[in-house]
């Protein structure tokens, strides 16, 4: 998904020092310029993105302190995912500033919107994205009212054409500048679009056709699945204008860190610590695998920084099969306090050296060299 790392301030198009007043004010203007099913510029999608990740942070006092102090970077250590709104928790927030209609997919004219996606998230661990699960998801959507069928109308009462715009649900307005005239088409504020007038709003709906409901839809995640990656539940989303298809919902699958392994792609990494007399003598110990756990044969003279490769024990490979591997980085551990005896021991030990009990330097700087090829 996209991240953005231009400065907030300069994409709201407001000074540092603007108030939160002013900050929502620029945020209304963009939001209202650039969403998506208003704007036909081929990169609106991406710059509303871009517009509301700014809003989101510089809205909040919390974040906007974190960022005027240390940028990005700030943010993303604070636990901030830039890229990651939560467009469901701004649907509150759009239907306060446009009504419904960019809620609702905001097409002008119509009358049979397709209704807009809305988004939700899922947090699971490590283990459930290797062997995949099913999680119930809850959201908020908008359905269509039942006590008038969407039509946001009173039953029995009477709809007429919007004196505004004739019902066309369009309004054109015409600006003149040295480069010529401009004519841009907006929804119809009266009407939101919909070219009718109700004279008396159904009860239920307050005129708006459709009304927020609480769902849980259960989401197979499949094995594999990657930090950050969108599963799209078709025509779960908002419903749609009188009759218009409904949205869909993307639930963002996030993965939460494992105290164990990193992953990397499809494989991922561990860490296995042996003591230095395991490591000369040779050992065998228990590791945690994404499976449970897999005893691993260290031979004597294993080496810190070596790496031991588990075959086909890291994730599956999404949507394919095979699976990618584990990798364990083999750490050995050197006394820090020993008694008298025991240094005593290893000072005999030491007598009893000559140059073939460590052998050639063990080639950590080859393995950094090729870390870098
Ligand atoms: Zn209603
Ligand atoms: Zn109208």
């Amino acid at each position: 998904m996209a991240t953005t790392d231009r400065d907030y301030y300069e994409l709201l198009g407001v000074g540092r020092q603007a108030s939160e007043a002013e900050i929502k004010r620029a945020f209304r203007r963009l939001a209202r310029e650039l969403h998506p099913d208003v704007s036909d510029e081929p990169d609106a999608q991406e710059r509303f993105r871009e517009v509301v990740e700014a809003y989101e942070v510089l809205s909040k006092t919390e974040t906007r302190e974190l960022y005027d102090r240390y940028g990005h970077a700030g943010l993303r250590s604070g636990g901030f995912q830039a890229g990651h709104v939560d467009f469901g928790n701004l649907a509150d927030l759009f239907s306060a500033f446009f009504g419904d209609d960019l809620l609702f997919g905001g097409r002008a004219g119509g009358g049979h919107a397709r209704g807009a996606d809305l988004a939700a998230t899922v947090e699971i661990d490590l283990g459930e994205a290797a062997h995949g699960v099913t999680r119930e998801i809850p959201f908020e959507a908008a359905v269509t009212c039942t006590r008038c069928g969407g039509d946001g109308a009173e039953p029995g009462s009477e709809i007429t054409t919007c004196p505004s715009c004739n019902g066309s649900g369009r309004l054109q307005q015409v600006t003149r500048s040295v480069f010529g005239e401009f004519v841009r088409t907006q929804a119809c504020p009266t009407c939101s679009g919909s070219g009718r007038k109700i004279e008396e709003p159904c009860t239920e709906c307050r005129g708006a056709g459709r009304v927020v409901e609480e769902r849980t839809l259960p989401v197979e995640i499949p094995a594999g699945i990657h930090h950050g990656q969108q599963i799209r539940l078709t025509g779960e989303g908002h419903a749609g204008l009188v009759g218009g298809a409904a949205g869909d919902v993307y639930v963002e699958v996030r993965i939460r860190p494992d105290e164990r392994f990193v992953r990397e792609g499809d494989d991922i990494y561990a860490t296995v610590a042996l003591t230095f007399t395991q490591a000369a003598l040779g050992a065998t110990l228990t590791v945690p695998t994404l499976d449970g756990e897999e005893e691993l044969e260290l031979p004597a003279g294993t080496q810190p920084g070596e790496i031991v490769v588990l075959r086909g024990r890291g994730m599956p490979i999404l949507q394919r099969r095979g699976r990618g591997d584990q990798r364990i980085l083999v750490n050995v551990l050197v006394p820090r306090h020993l008694s008298d005896e025991q240094r005593r021991l290893l000072r005999e030990f030491d007598e009893h050296t000559d140059d073939r009990t460590y052998g050639k330097s063990e080639g950590l700087f080859d393995k950094l060299k090729s870390a870098f090829r």
